[in-house]
């Protein structure tokens, strides 16, 4: 019940009958309603969804479908998406730099909840936020704070989030303004490791009492895994345990309610990308080998690359989830060598990182289908080089 049917069974059956020239990301709404409900099934407590990880309307929607009722959001296009899309969401915007005619339109678009982490972006928020919402709810604002936890894909810190002692006087401030005080954090992309949220958690409790103030929600963030390497199935219910025991411990009592705001662990697994294969070189016809991918690896050529739906890979590293089917469907299975994978650009950096182990009877007009692929890449897909023609495709299932 409301999963959009797919015209396709899964990515096979679309690329045997469509043959595309272009790249597809294909998405499969029971896979994302499946993984929605694990987060809501499992997180003690608030499941929002980080909009920027893949604003495609399909996916906004099945979100909603699966029960997701509130959203991370962090402009006002995103703001506008989602109440046009699910008019009665939780909108919390948790971006904590803000121009003043977006806080306007915030206002506007009833938004519950702002994160911020200065004193200047408080100040902002305090003269133009009321104290309510139009149906009389209090308004929140969340003080993110910052720690330096390694772990993490890459480190968001060294962006956005105040000091511990910085946080304890934007709490206070919020609680003597009148709007209801909460604390939130981020503690990366792809963490697998519980203890990411375990140090925040502790940090959030001393942040709670230097300022004197028991905050109403903690925000524990997005960051959590998604299935990357075949052999490393992403421990989020461990995770999940993790945030509430030390939430408990930390707390007692006066335990603020959770909230999360996954992107990547929501919608990556949903979704696989698809490129061709333009071109093949082997290293000894003179241009593979010692030219330029220099590790004497043979060469791929895709039609996608780094500027289109694999823009993350030189950020978050290969995956292994990979697999090659001739034009017919037929899935290659010669032994796997290794390849230099290059996009279709002009320029040499325009390769997947490392080498990828493909099949040895792989042939140009193969196509390469990657899973795991939902996550920040039909949003950062460029037009570089006159290449991107990215579309989107649904299917009932990935699994082929
Ligand atoms: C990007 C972002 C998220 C989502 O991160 P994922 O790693 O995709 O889960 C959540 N919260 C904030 C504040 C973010 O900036």
């Amino acid at each position: 019940m409301g999963v959009s049917h797919g015209t396709w069974a899964d990515p096979v059956d679309y690329l045997r009958t469509a043959a595309p020239f272009d790249p597809v990301l294909f998405l499969s709404p029971p896979a994302l309603q499946a993984q929605a409900r694990r987060f809501l099934d499992g997180f003690p407590g608030l499941v929002t969804y980080a909009v920027k990880a893949n604003p495609e309307e399909a996916v906004i929607t099945n979100l909603a479908a699966a029960g997701i009722a509130g959203f991370d959001v962090a402009s006002p296009e995103e703001i506008a998406l989602i109440r046009r899309l699910v008019p009665g969401a939780a909108l919390h915007y948790n971006n904590p730099v803000r121009a003043r005619h977006e806080i306007v339109f915030a206002v506007g678009h009833d938004v519950a909840s702002y994160s911020v982490d200065s004193l200047g972006e408080l100040d902002k928020l305090l003269a133009a936020v009321p104290q309510r919402r139009a149906g009389g709810a209090p308004v929140e604002i969340t003080a993110r704070f910052k720690l330096p936890v390694p772990g993490a894909a890459y480190d968001f810190g060294t962006k956005f989030g105040a000091t511990e002692q910085l946080a304890a006087v934007l709490l206070r401030r919020i609680a003597a303004a009148g709007y209801t005080p909460s604390l939130t954090f981020h503690p990366g992309t792809q963490c697998t490791d519980p203890a990411a949220w375990e140090s925040y958690i502790r940090a959030a409790g001393r942040i709670a009492a230097a300022a004197d103030v028991t905050p109403a929600r903690l925000n524990v963030g997005g960051g959590f895994p998604s299935h990357r390497v075949n052999e490393q199935r992403p421990a989020l219910e461990a995770i999940f345990a993790r945030i509430r025991d030390v939430t408990d411990a930390v707390f007692g009592a006066d335990a603020p309610a959770l909230v999360c705001e996954p992107g990547r662990a929501l919608v990556a697994d949903a979704c696989a990308a698809l490129a061709r294969v333009k071109a093949l070189r082997d290293p000894g016809d003179g241009t593979g080998g010692d030219g330029a991918g220099g590790d004497g690896a043979a060469h791929v050529f895709l039609n996608d690359g780094i500027y289109g739906a694999f823009a993350e890979m030189p950020l978050m590293g290969a995956t292994d989830r990979v697999a090659v089917f001739s034009p017919d469907g037929t899935a290659r299975r010669g032994a796997p060598v290794a390849r230099v994978v290059f996009g279709p650009t002009c320029d040499s950096v325009d390769r997947l990182p490392g080498d990828l182990l493909l099949p040895g009877d792989m042939e140009e007009g193969d196509f390469l289908l990657m899973q795991g692929m939902g996550a920040y890449s039909v949003v950062t897909n460029t037009r570089f080089n006159g290449f991107g023609a990215l579309g989107v495709q649904v299917v009932m299932t990935l699994d082929v």
